[in-house]
Parts: C-alpha cells; structure tokens; sequence
C-alpha cells in the first residue's frame, strides 16, 4: 500500500495511469546496473585505469540510453509497440554499452561481466523465451568480438590468454543464462497462458450456469433464485413487482411449417427483442420449450400490463432472416403478488391468466385474477380475466 503522502511523487515520477506506471517500473528496476556501472567506471577512472573523458563519455551514454527509455515509456509513446516497457532494444543497447566499457575499464572489466549477466537476467522477466536466447548469443558474440579486438590491438596489457579467459568464462554463464531465461521465459508464458484459458473457461462455466444456451435469456434455476429475493424483498418494502408468463403463440406451427431451425431463430429474435425493451432491472428467463418468465420489479400491474403490451406490439411486427412470410404473436399472464402469496403461487396465476389468453384467441397479455385490478386500462385485445 502506497502511503497517502507518496502518492503525489511517485505520480509525478511514474505517471496518473496505473499501466504507465507498470511499466516505468520495470523500467525503474534497470537503474541498478546503470548505478553500477557509472560507479565502476567513476572508480577506474580516479584509479586512472581509464581517461577521464572516456569515463565521462561512456556515463553520458549510459545515462542518454536510460533516460531516452524512460521517457519513451513514462510519456506512453511506447505503448504503440508488443512490449511497451522496449525490453528487448533496451537490454541490447544496454548490453552492446557494457561490452564498450569492457573495452575501455581496464582491470575492472571483470566487473561488467556480472553487469552483463544483470541485464539478462532483469530482461528474462519480460520477454519471449526465443528472445532471451537470441540476446545471449548477441551477447556472447559482441563479446567475442571485443575480446579479440583487444588482444590484437592492446597485446601487452590484454594477451590473447586472458582474452581466451574472460571470453570461456564469460561467454559460457551469459549462455547458461540465456538458456535459463528462456526455461523461465517458457514457464512464464505457459502460465499465463493457462491463467487466460481458466478465467475464459470460468465464464463460459458461469454463462453455462446462469443462461439459456439458446437464447441468451437467464435459465430457470437462476431466475426462480432471483424472482424469490425480489419477492421478499418487494414484502418487506411494500415496492409493488409482478411476474408474467410469456408463450409464443401456435409454435409447434412454427416448427411445422418452416422447420425447426426457424423455430430456434424465433426464439432468439424474441428473447433480443424483448431484452431490448424491457428496463435493466426486469429479468427474463426462459422457463420452458417456447414459455418466458419475466419479473418485473418495482412495478405495478398498470406498469407491467404496459410493458408487456410493448413486447407484444414489437412480436407482432418482428421479422426472421430469411423468413419473410413468418409472423409470430405472444400471449401473457401477468400475477402481482398478494401478500404472503409464495413465488409457486403467483406464477400458476400468471399460467391461469396465460391459459386464458390462448383460450381467448391468443395474441393478448391478461392480469390474473387476484391481482387488484389496474387504474388505467391498456389499449385491447389486453384485459382483466373475468
Ligand atoms: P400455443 O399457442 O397453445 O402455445 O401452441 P403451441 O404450438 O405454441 O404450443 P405447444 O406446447 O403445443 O408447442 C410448443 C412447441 O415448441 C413444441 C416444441 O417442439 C417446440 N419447442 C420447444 N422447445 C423448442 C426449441 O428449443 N426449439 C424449437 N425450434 N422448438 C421448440
Ligand atoms: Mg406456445
Ligand atoms: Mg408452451
């Protein structure tokens, strides 16, 4: 946890957007062999095993490379790239300006093989296991290069022996290291992998758990869970809810007539059709084969008898693709619960009503009989049962 008074600097330093600051961080974490290095040549310089201006050529490189990194990352400029924290151009810039220094330090030169060694080990953290080991042999080879380099040009402070020393040492932990890197590099990713691939099966699962495979709409078991809360709760507070029963009117003709495929895509257009009338907190499930149970909160039945009315009018207009002489139409019950009713109880009124709306003539939403009847009467064929 961050401590209240920090929060302005380390915003300042690291950026508002908590991503931004992710990823300065890591770039952050390279300034320890940056430190190191600028110490190692200070000293060899004041140990005057390196010039002056040398030494201060090679810090201001060092400082331009992780100041140029920093404030592509902090600004956000990088985020365009795969890997916005630019590991891998980092660590290669890095590593070619510690080959340099081992060039110009003198007996300290050892020291920049652990420096070496630092970056590869930071880098595989970040990047693709192909890229730890591409950085190694890069790594391995510069340093070759520059071995062979200073025992030709420099043979009496830098005999070939030594070179061969510092190269067989050196170039054989950096390739130890790339390989680790890239097992570690390997892990991580297989991991991450697996964390995407379980958090996108837990979905699917809870998708599976709480809806209707087929349309979309909330299952059966979920919907009884909710429509009982709402019950309770719409008793204790005295908010007025109702519950409808929906059922597509004359299906199995639908499925006749124009297959059972249409049938699906009926039932499918419905359920989008309807969720995108009805207010965010109305809850429609399906209950059965072509039967809908909608629970309405916090309405009466003048509100629900209106709602319905709407779904109704919008199913009689509703066309299929690739069905156009299709036509379906909808009848209803609608039940508000009486006090102490149980959830079983108000739903086989909403049946009783929608058994007399088919009875009717179908294409009609009824208010069960029980429930007080409506102020304001909808436009017909919608009717109290008698
Ligand atoms: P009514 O107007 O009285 O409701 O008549 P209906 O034909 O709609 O009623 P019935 O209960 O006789 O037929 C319902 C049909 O719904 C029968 C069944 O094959 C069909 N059905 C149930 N589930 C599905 C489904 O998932 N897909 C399809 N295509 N049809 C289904
Ligand atoms: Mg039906
Ligand atoms: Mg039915």
């Amino acid at each position: 946890m961050t401590h209240h008074w920090l929060i302005p600097w380390r915003n300042a330093l690291m950026g508002n957007d908590p991503i931004t600051r992710r990823h300065v961080f890591f770039v952050l974490l390279t300034l320890i062999p940056y430190v190191v290095t600028t110490g190692a040549i200070v000293q060899s310089a004041h140990m005057g095993l390196m010039r002056h201006n040398t030494a201060l050529l090679l810090n201001l490189m060092s400082a331009g490379i992780f100041i140029g990194v920093f404030a592509l990352v902090r600004s956000g400029w990088s985020r365009r790239f795969k890997d916005p924290v630019l590991t891998f151009p980092h660590a290669l810039l890095g590593l070619c300006g510690c080959v340099l220094a081992y060039t110009q330090l003198g007996n300290q030169r050892g020291n920049v093989m652990i420096l070496m060694a630092q970056t590869i080990v930071l880098s595989m953290l970040r990047l693709q296991p192909v890229q730890v080991l591409q950085l190694g042999l890069f790594n391995t080879a510069l340093l070759a290069c520059a071995v062979l380099g200073l025992s030709l040009s420099d043979p009496v402070h830098y005999p070939f022996s030594l070179g061969l020393t510092h190269f067989l040492v050196g170039g054989s932990t950096l390739l130890t290291l790339s390989l680790i890197g890239k097992w570690v590099s390997d892990i991580r990713m297989r991991i991450a992998h697996q964390a995407k691939e379980l958090s996108e099966a837990l979905h699917t699962v809870q998708q599976m758990a709480t809806t209707d495979m087929l349309t979309g709409a909330l299952n059966r078991r979920v919907m009884a869970d909710l429509a009982e809360a709402e019950l309770k709760l719409s008793e204790r507070s005295g908010t007025a809810m109702c519950v409808a029963l929906i059922d597509l009117d004359h299906f199995k003709h639908v499925n006749d007539q124009h297959g059972h495929h249409a049938g699906d895509l009926v039932l499918r257009t419905f359920t989008q059709s309807a969720q995108a009338q009805l207010r965010k907190v109305d809850k429609l499930a399906r209950w059965g084969g072509e039967e809908f149970l909608l629970m309405l909160p916090h309405a009466n039945e003048q509100d629900s008898l209106a709602a319905l009315e709407r779904l109704r009018h919008a199913m009689e207009t509703l066309t299929f693709e690739g069905h156009a002489q299709l036509h379906v139409t909808m009848s209803a019950g609608i039940a508000r619960p009486t006090p102490g009713e149980s959830l079983e109880q108000v739903i086989e009124r909403a049946d009783i009503a929608l058994y007399a709306a088919k009875r009717q003539g179908r294409n009609r939403c009824l208010l069960a009989d029980g429930s007080p009847p409506p102020l304001l009467r909808q436009t017909p064929p919608a009717e109290v049962l008698p």
